[in-house]
């Protein structure tokens, strides 16, 4: 009888289990995921890195891609996919977001991020943090909260602090080849696409069983900004949107000229209104920046499962999975 009780539990929570299955049979769309991520875009020239450095990349990209895809299997939501991808690019120096951000002119490295929900729109945003380890933590605790929808500087710091987000010190995000780039830009005189060749914001968009999509994107910005700088990252519907009637869009590359596009609401609109499909409208707004005199790299979620990617530089630091099978990570165009 012991033994009898939890197996007759147990057999009745399969049967509970098989009827709540068939009684979705009509609404297999929504036990559908996808998830896409992003490390930046940028001059990647397969001669330049070495077997070992794409390699490295491949790895961490596919650590990430492996975390978000695991909370989408097991039934999680896209916002915690997005995030469960993030946190692990913001501890890898490898990426400019978190640990291993760029400099700013004065020798710091501030931080934005931003996340958006598709179901309500809900979103949150940071800029000029200095001393959370997760940013796209704290955009998360902006969110939830709900009051606000984009903090700063000292103020998101103090509101990270009242909500107990994990800090670190300042050694903790400087990484010395990072540093180098600071400098050789001052010697130079060189832009910040001139010093790194690539943009290493980290970014993650997702669609989970339950049919939402979200967005999460997450950086140091650019290399010797000053005065304050804001890139497109933090600012809603330029570098950062979810949409459910539309899409999930995370952006990385020259943000001011993603902020003049409206990029990732931008992308969202055409697919909501001109019906294009995500490729279409990613690549039309990719052209758009391009024509602007700006370049980087966009990841597109639908509600429909899609994942695809636009960039119009010479590679991006990309990933996708998918329910179907699709898992895969990659660096250079037709990877
Ligand atoms: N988009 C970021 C910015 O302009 C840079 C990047 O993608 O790495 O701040």
């Amino acid at each position: 009888m012991k033994y009898l009780l939890p197996a007759l539990a147990l057999g009745l929570a399969g049967m509970m289990t098989s009827i709540s299955a068939n009684a979705q049979d009509n609404t297999v769309h929504h036990q559908a995921w996808s998830i896409a991520i992003h490390g930046g875009a940028g001059t990647m020239d397969r001669d330049k890195m070495t077997p070992q450095q794409q390699a490295d990349y491949r790895a961490a990209l596919q650590v990430a891609l492996d975390a978000g895809s695991a909370v989408l299997r097991d039934g999680g939501t896209a916002m915690e996919a997005v995030q469960a991808a993030i946190v692990i690019m913001e501890d890898d120096p490898k990426f400019n977001a978190g640990r291993g951000a760029v400099f700013t002119w004065e020798g710091d490295n501030e931080l934005d991020a931003a996340v958006m929900d598709g179901r309500n729109r809900s979103a949150g945003a940071v800029t000029g943090v200095k001393s959370v380890r997760h940013p796209i933590l704290l955009a998360d605790a902006v969110m939830k909260d709900g009051r606000h929808v984009f903090l700063s500087g000292a103020g998101a710091e103090e509101f990270a602090a009242e909500h107990g987000l994990e800090t670190a010190p300042p050694e903790w995000f400087a990484t010395q080849p990072r540093r180098d780039s600071l400098e050789r830009l001052k010697a130079q005189k060189l832009t910040a696409f001139d010093v790194d060749h690539k943009y290493g914001t980290v970014g993650a968009v997702a669609l989970d069983m339950h049919g939402n999509v979200a967005a999460g994107t997450s950086t140091g910005g650019l290399t010797g900004k000053r005065w304050g700088r804001i890139g497109d990252a933090p600012i809603i519907g330029a570098g950062t949107y979810a949409d459910n009637r539309s899409c999930a869009v995370s952006a990385t590359g020259a943000g001011e000229y993603f902020i003049r596009a409206g990029v990732a609401h931008e992308i969202c609109t055409r697919m909501r209104l001109a019906k294009e499909d995500p490729q279409t409208a990613a690549d039309r707004v990719m052209a758009e920046v391009k024509e602007l005199g700006g370049d980087g790299g966009v990841i597109v979620v639908t509600p429909a499962g899609d994942a695809v990617f636009s960039f119009n530089t010479q590679g991006m630091y990309r990933g996708r999975a998918t329910s179907e099978g699709v898992n895969e990570v990659a660096i250079f165009p037709g990877d």
